[in-house]
């Protein structure tokens, strides 16, 4: 009727706003993704309208036989793909499979050793304002300050003197490979469990373009929305020992009802993350992150630790264009490219203004930009970041941009 007209206008309003905003604009925050048409219907669906608190057979609401066979069959995907003992894909984001693996081995007060905020943890690694900081004793663990890598070594001593009951890796802005066997090899060393939180690079590992934790952790989570491609939210892996202290964790220790349209996007996602044109994808995905950084750094831009092996990379805008990361932010948005400032290790500046900016490549790989487009966004990003006042250059961009992402049309069925 005319009410729902109505009121589906307004939010189509600003939908539409966002939706232009999401074809037009050059996005390139590396947690960022396009989704399939699939993907968005099945998050659209009536599937939003059940409760089926519990598991699939164990429900604690009737009717659920359905949405039952949908988790199952996403549950037997993620397992495929991932090699893993036990799934639960249950967790509303990265945040609350965090959280449940937490609560499902360690006490308030246990000690963890994290990787710390700038060195490229994130905040349920033990952020002091984040519950996992608040709740548990995090020691913070950084890269080596020459190389700004993991060093292993610094990882291992702190292991020891601190005896956790927990080890975490994974990271939000990390550029490089994460060696799981040897951190395996330290948990065992100091008897502690290894937590791997693979959120940014879960893509890359279906793909086996980065080495798998799950042979190594005993357990490990992601978000779905990031290098996977899928709908926003978590999921939990771990061994078949570790299954009813997950999955109670996860429910009823941290949520409620599950989100059974968000499951069924989720499903989708692990059937496209088995095909054969998805390792092609995250191939690329490689490659682009690579094209653009060595473009930067011809261009003088320093990389922190000088490369990337994954879908990202930051750059320290502050130490070589004299721009706060903020600032580099705000000149890029108004050429219409979208990044995020982002701290690089042991950086002296606030969260809120931060020496660098984090740039991946997933979302523009989806539209299909090859290498030599990503090598023309590094020479348009480095020329606004040294040209900062000059008003002809940003115009002179901001057409070049619209130009691009005219090229590659956004990858969604309108
Ligand atoms: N873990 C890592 C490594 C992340 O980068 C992120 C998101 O940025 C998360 C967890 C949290 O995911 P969410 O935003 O879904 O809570």
């Amino acid at each position: 009727g005319d009410k729902y007209q109505e009121r589906i206008a307004v939010l189509d309003r600003y939908e539409k706003k966002e939706k232009k905003r999401q074809a037009d604009n050059l996005e390139l925050i590396a947690s960022e993704n396009y989704t399939s048409a699939a993907i968005m219907e099945a998050c659209g669906s009536i599937l939003t309208n059940k409760y089926a608190e519990g598991y699939p057979g164990k429900r604690y609401y009737g009717g659920c036989e359905y949405v039952d066979m949908v988790e199952s069959y996403g549950i037997e995907l993620v397992k495929k793909l991932f090699d893993a003992e036990h799934a639960n894909i249950q967790p509303h984001s990265g945040s609350q499979a965090n959280m449940a693996v937490y609560l499902a081995v360690l006490k308030p007060g246990d000690i963890v050793l994290g990787m710390d905020l700038s060195s490229g943890g994130h905040l349920t690694h033990g952020h002091p304002l984040n519950f996992s900081g608040l709740s548990y004793n995090f020691i913070p663990y950084s890269v080596d300050k020459n190389s700004e890598c993991l060093d292993y070594d610094i990882i291992r001593a702190l292991a020891h003197k601190h005896k956790p009951k927990m080890i975490v890796a994974g990271a939000s802005s990390y550029s490089r490979i994460i060696n799981f066997a040897t951190l395996r090899q330290i948990a065992d060393e100091v008897s502690a469990y290894l937590f791997v939180d693979m959120a940014h690079i879960a893509g890359l590992v279906a793909a086996k373009l980065h080495p798998s934790p799950v042979p190594y952790a005993d357990f490990v989570t992601s978000t779905t929305h990031k290098t996977l491609r899928g709908p926003r939210g978590g999921f939990i892996l771990c061994k078949e020992k570790y299954r009813s202290i997950i999955d109670r964790a996860l429910f009823p220790g941290t949520q409620g009802g599950p989100l059974m349209h968000i499951i069924a996007g989720k499903a989708l996602c692990f059937e496209e993350a088995l095909t054969p044109e998805f390792a092609v994808y995250q191939n690329q995905v490689i490659k682009n992150a690579k094209a653009l950084m060595n473009s930067l750094k011809e261009e003088g831009f320093r990389v922190v630790s000088n490369d990337t092996d994954n879908h990202l990379f930051m750059i320290d805008v502050f130490h070589t264009a004299k721009l706060t990361g903020s600032e580099a932010e705000k000149i890029l948005d108004s050429a219409y490219i979208t990044c995020n400032k982002n701290a690089i290790p042991f950086d002296t500046l606030p969260p809120n203004k931060a020496s660098g900016i984090r740039l991946g490549s997933p979302a523009l790989t989806t539209r299909g930009l090859k290498e030599d487009d990503f090598v023309l966004i590094g020479k348009i990003i480095a020329d606004l970041l040294k040209n900062p006042q000059d008003k002809k250059v940003l115009s002179k961009y901001r057409k070049a941009v619209r130009g691009i992402t005219k090229k590659f049309p956004w990858p969604l069925k309108q």
